[in-house]
């Protein structure tokens, strides 16, 4: 759509924006939302797709994503074999509700910023124990765990001005077994609740990512498989309040299937994990 408010594109902003934000402007990467609504307190689009930051960088650290890498680029990533976790990354593209034109231009950072419960890119890196590194408009930089970042539905702890700049996954979190389970009311709709379970191979933790039932994401954390019990308890102390309310379900629909699900991502990682 037209966003008749906009007076200014920057479409080559400096290699380090932000020295210059000021109120009515916003960041532009894919668009894909920006585009969407109208935007009336809007004045200024500074385009960070100029600046050409490395998609995907592999090492043997880990994997770093840069911020205004697509949706498109991550689903065509071949992560190498010992990384076992990297199904997740073309689950959790299938995990958007979108038209190929959405994937295309959509980005990583544009996901993860817009912090919608139901947003697969956060899903992805909060459940691969992922940072985010931060660019203030004072220069400063900062980095983050991705848990952290998202505080609500549409609502994260940038300051204004602030940039995404990159996502950093650990290759441990790369290396660990996985298990998954979302829920649709439609095949192609918007995700209900996700979830993502991960273990270190040669052990009995477990890792519990519980994204788009809650308003952000909650990862609960075991040193060894817990029994059922132990699970289901942990599930029903995520805050009454977080539970997502919108017209693909209730809170009390996706709690029942949270737990759900949980105790299916419980049993299956416990069936390949040691005695
Ligand atoms: C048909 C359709 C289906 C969609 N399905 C889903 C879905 O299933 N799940 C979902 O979560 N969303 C969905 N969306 C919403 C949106 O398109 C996606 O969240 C998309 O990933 C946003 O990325 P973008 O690059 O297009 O962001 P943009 O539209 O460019 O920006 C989104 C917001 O993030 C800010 N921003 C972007 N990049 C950065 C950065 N690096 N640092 C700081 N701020 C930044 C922008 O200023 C803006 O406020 C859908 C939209 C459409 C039109």
């Amino acid at each position: 759509m037209d966003l008749n408010t906009i007076s200014e594109v920057i479409r080559r902003p400096s290699a380090r924006p932000g020295a210059d934000w000021r109120e009515g402007d916003a960041w532009l990467a894919g668009g894909t939302w920006l585009f969407s609504v109208e935007q009336p307190d809007l004045r200024r689009l500074i385009d960070l797709t100029a600046l050409r930051w490395a998609p995907l960088v592999p090492s043997s650290a880990g994997l770093e994503i840069g911020a205004t890498c697509t949706i498109r680029d991550v689903y065509a990533f071949t992560p190498p074999d010992h990384w076992i976790a990297g199904g997740l990354f073309a689950t959790s593209c299938e995990a958007f509700l979108s038209s190929f034109k959405v994937w295309n231009a959509a980005t990583v950072g544009g996901n993860i910023c817009m912090s919608l419960p139901a947003g697969p890119m956060i899903t992805l890196a909060v459940s691969l124990e992922a940072r985010y590194e931060l660019w203030a408009s004072d220069g400063s930089v900062r980095a983050v765990d991705a848990a952290d970042f998202v505080t609500g539905d549409h609502q994260n702890i940038l300051a204004p001005g602030e940039i995404l700049r990159r996502v950093h996954i650990p290759a441990r979190a790369l290396e660990k077994r996985t298990a998954h389970r979302r829920f649709t009311l439609t095949r192609l709709g918007r995700s209900t609740v996700f979830l993502i379970g991960t273990q270190t191979p040669g052990t009995s933790d477990l890792l519990l990512t519980v994204t788009a039932g809650t308003t952000r994401p909650v990862r609960i954390a075991f040193d060894a498989m817990p029994d059922a019990r132990s699970l289901g308890r942990r599930i029903d102390a995520i805050p009454a309040d977080i539970w997502f309310a919108d017209p693909n379900g209730t809170p009390g629909h996706r709690h029942h299937l949270t737990r759900h699900f949980a105790e299916d991502i419980r049993r299956e990682l416990m069936a390949g994990s040691p005695a």
